[in-house]
């Protein structure tokens, strides 16, 4: 059996295939980017139009599929625009191969892509992406949020400032890379219970930033404080919820530091730490593609094509026995 998913909820539009073993037969993307400015919906929404069959002809062919069983497009949350592009792809191609088609949740498929892709068994998932920020496990039949940003999502907070201080999109990596040249310089720290909050420290380092202290300074202190924030609350979910396992999942995931801080978290409590590799780190349609798959052979069918912008992930009934591969027909 062959899947073929397409993602599109934001920057990226992706395609890839993928069989029941788990194994991604291939796996391409185009990234909207820009050097200044960040992300309009209806531009990136343009791009994805644009190239979309490029980049599904292109994983057909890497792939060597000439026949596909099943079409998995990402079915929110995400910018509607975009959305659109992908469920409209998705109907067009699960048409020309007569197959089914099915929708995905885009969190859901990091959560679960997580667990094929790494040896966690029951980890607390800290999802960190650009506009999602939560700390999950599963816990009688969901998975299940337990802490949250109350505002903006981590990677978009990182993006923030970059574009403030004229950075270009995305902002985390490059932030990083500044990173490594600053020393600290105090900023608030806002922990509230199991949920953090961004937008405050954003607004206080641009402050700061137009007040001409260096950015080398800042982003090291931007780091400090955010990342500090995440493995404080990931560490009491752990100690609530007794889990010996953290499973890093999102596109902020490919951050060296963030990792460090995790790890020594987890070493002084005697817990494993896992990241997903950093390949599969940000959005791409091989996680589409699983997910799909994993409901799919667990028996459900889709009923309304649709988009679901704000869907979240505690929304969604637990209906696979497991997301390790193979799974077995
Ligand atoms: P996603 O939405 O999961 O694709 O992740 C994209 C987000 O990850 C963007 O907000 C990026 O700025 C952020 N990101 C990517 N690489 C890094 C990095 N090395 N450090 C921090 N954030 C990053
Ligand atoms: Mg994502």
């Amino acid at each position: 059996m062959l899947v073929l998913g397409i993602e599109s909820t934001a920057h990226t539009f992706g395609a890839a295939v993928l069989n029941l073993k788990g194994e991604i037969l291939s796996d391409v993307r185009d990234v909207f980017t820009t050097v200044e400015g960040g992300m309009i919906p209806k531009l990136v929404a343009r791009h994805h139009e644009q190239i979309a069959d490029t980049v599904i002809k292109k994983a057909l062919a890497d792939a060597k599929a000439n026949h596909i069983d099943l079409v998995v497009y990402s079915r929110g949350p995400g910018m509607s625009p975009c959305l659109r592009i992908g469920l409209a792809k998705a109907k067009e191609y699960a048409q020309a191969f007569k197959c089914d088609i099915i929708g995905a949740h885009h969190p859901m498929a990091h959560l679960t892509s997580g667990l094929l892709f790494t040896a966690a068994q029951d980890p607390v998932m800290l999802y960190l992406s650009g506009a999602n920020t939560q700390i999950i496990a599963l816990e009688a039949g969901k998975y299940r949020v337990f802490g949250e940003t109350e505002d903006v999502g981590l990677g978009n907070a990182l993006d923030k400032f970059a574009r403030a201080l004229g950075l270009g999109f995305p902002g985390g990596p490059k932030i990083e890379q500044l990173a490594l040249q600053g020393k600290w310089t105090e900023l608030p720290y806002t922990v509230k219970g199991m949920d953090v909050a961004f937008s405050g420290i954003i607004t206080r380092v641009t402050q700061l930033a137009n007040k001409g202290v260096s950015k080398e300074d800042l982003c090291y202190s931007l780091q400090e404080v955010f990342f500090s924030m995440i493995t404080e609350v990931t560490e009491r979910a752990m100690a609530h919820l007794r889990k010996k396992e953290v499973l890093l999942i999102g596109g902020v995931a490919a951050n060296k530091r963030l990792c460090a801080m995790l790890e020594i978290m987890c070493k002084a409590r005697g817990a494993k730490f896992f990241a997903v590799p950093m390949q599969y780190a940000g959005d791409n349609a091989a996680m589409i593609a699983w997910q799909g798959l994993l409901e799919y052979h667990a028996g459900r069918r889709e009923t309304t094509l649709d988009i679901y912008p704000f869907e979240r992930c505690d929304d969604i009934d637990v209906i696979w026995e497991t997301a390790k591969a193979p799974l077995s027909k």
